[in-house]
């Protein structure tokens, strides 16, 4: 009977150990969507500025209050993208192991406690 408890107590670590890792990547998931969602009206955007030149046949931007309006939303959108790819950067490197989530110091190139190869920074694969 000892063999099925032992079993069990693996799988509620297992449990436990994997509802840690979702929750770490639910986290990153909705840095990484909010990031994804930032770009894609940053996009749309610059798209308007885009048609709004071209409909418009616009040949000095500072002569469309439409087009400065859409350039301060911008520039808005730009440090939002800035702000979350920072935290995206934090949340990969600042110095938590993505093997077994422990403080590790930061630039480490590999965790000291499972040896996990620590990945570079975010902003290294833009
Ligand atoms: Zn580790």
């Amino acid at each position: 009977m000892s063999g099925w408890d032992e079993l069990g107590n693996t799988l509620n670590d297992a449990a436990r150990i994997g509802a840690k890792k979702a929750g770490k990547w639910f986290e990153a998931g909705k840095l990484h969507m909010n990031l994804a969602n930032a770009e894609l009206d940053l996009k749309e955007i610059y798209e308007k500025i885009g048609e709004e030149i071209y409909k418009g046949r616009v040949l000095d931007v500072r002569e469309s209050p439409k087009i400065q309006d859409l350039l301060v939303k911008a520039a808005r959108l730009e440090e939002k993208v800035g702000k979350l790819k920072d935290k995206i950067h934090q949340s990969e490197q600042g110095g938590i192991c993505p093997g077994c989530f422990k403080k590790i110091e930061e630039g480490a190139r590999f965790c000291p406690y499972c040896a996990t190869p620590q990945t570079r920074g975010y902003k290294d694969r833009f």
